[in-house]
């Protein structure tokens, strides 16, 4: 079969299996055991991917917080700075086309007395910087707003976004996970104060990600959600994942080398796919911004299709419908519903997404197949009833 649903998770790159292997055998001393070199020498490994990671992001080491992945990041990232100020401002501004794992977090946040203004994304995607300016009140502590969509791929402009929380004194957490060594990150240039990346989107190892909480003003404090032996600083109590955190500076690594040249195939394939399915004249809709988001991406709607039946109708085709974190739950995507499509549009909308394995000969035969179970499922004597 053939996968494309890399924005659920990546396999791991072979380079980055190489890199990690020692790391679960030979050097297996417990980083905080300082008193021996077995100790030691896993110190000094997480130390430099926590300088390389560091570096990547345009951040200094100290502000680094290695999780369990993303969404253990989001929460310590919300809750921590609700919890921390709570007493001075508890309101924040958001948008329904995050995660779950942003979205969950900020209703775990309301029950405990926050507030959130959602701003209303257009059709394509996209929040209105003006709408964002307006949102922020003198009780504003933070606004949450992604880098890059999860389901789409809509891209965020971030240093907007940076510019005004800098300007009105709030944070600005950003959930960059599908966004991390695919397009430029740099926390300084876009004023972003709490960053949360994972390591299984970006060719690396899963049950890894980081909180970067930066030097900014006022200053970042959290409270952990993890109390312990005072790891990470004390944010993040838990012996250290030495294997998986080599890894995914491996990972990032590596993205970041090759990340203009992968964006560029990438796009060519995008492209190729849309070509293949203009010219069968299936009618079909492209949820999201084609030109500007994120690449290898696309999320589509084929006109009076159901997403389920073409899912079950290509089974050679590995995709999904939404996001991978939701999808036990068969309920219409909540980001399409956000950007203004109906329960019936939206679940007619299905999402590929290409990666760093995906050739051109995969490509070509997923165009085919689509075309071929659209007409199929088209001409069935039911479909009036679909
Ligand atoms: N945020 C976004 C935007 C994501 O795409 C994902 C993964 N689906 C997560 C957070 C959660 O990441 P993790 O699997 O590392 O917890």
């Amino acid at each position: 079969s053939i996968y494309l649903d890399y924005q659920a998770t990546t396999p791991l790159d072979p380079r980055v299996f190489t890199v990690m292997q020692p790391y679960f055998t030979r050097v297996f001393g417990n980083p905080a055991s300082r008193g021996h070199d077995y100790g030691r020498e896993a110190a000094e490994a997480v130390n430099g991917a926590r300088e390389a990671v560091a570096r990547m992001i345009g951040g200094s080491p100290l502000g680094l917080v290695f999780t369990s992945g993303a969404t253990e990041a989001n929460n310590l990232a919300l809750k921590g700075l609700f919890e921390q100020h709570r007493d001075r401002a508890r309101h924040f501004v958001s948008c329904r086309t995050e995660h779950p794992a942003v979205l969950d977090v900020l209703a775990h946040l309301v029950e405990r007395g926050a507030e959130v203004t959602w701003l209303e994304p257009d059709r394509s995607g996209h929040i209105d910087p003006d709408e964002l300016r307006r949102a922020i009140r003198p009780d504003t502590l933070a606004v949450s707003l992604m880098y890059a969509n999860n389901e789409t791929g809509v891209v965020h402009d971030v240093a907007a976004i940076g510019a005004i929380t800098r300007d009105a004194g709030v944070f600005f957490h950003c959930d960059a996970t599908q966004a991390a060594g695919k397009l430029p990150l740099d926390v300084g240039e876009t004023g972003i104060d709490l960053l949360t990346f994972s390591g299984h989107k970006i060719y690396g190892p899963k049950g890894i990600g980081a909180l970067y909480a930066g030097r900014s003003r006022p200053r970042v404090r959290l409270v952990s959600q993890m109390h312990g032996g005072g790891h990470e600083r004390g944010f993040r109590s838990g012996t250290l994942n030495v294997p998986a955190i080599v890894g995914l500076a491996a990972a990032l690594d590596l993205a970041e080398n090759e990340r203009e040249r992968e964006a560029a195939l990438l796009k060519k394939q995008r492209e190729a796919l849309l070509h293949r399915l203009r010219a069968a004249d299936v009618a079909f809709q492209i949820n999201g911004d084609p030109v500007a988001g994120l690449p290898g991406c696309l999320n589509l709607r084929f006109v009076g299709v159901d997403g389920a039946a073409l899912q079950q109708a290509v089974p050679r085709l590995a995709f999904s419908r939404g996001s991978a974190c939701s999808s036990a739950v068969p309920t219409p995507s909540k980001v399409l519903l956000a950007m203004g499509l109906g329960a019936i549009e939206a679940g007619e909308s299905l999402r590929l997404s290409l990666g760093r394995f995906t050739s051109d000969a995969e490509v070509e035969t997923a165009a085919e197949l689509l075309i071929e179970a659209v007409c199929r499922l088209r001409d069935a004597p039911d479909h009036a009833a679909t």
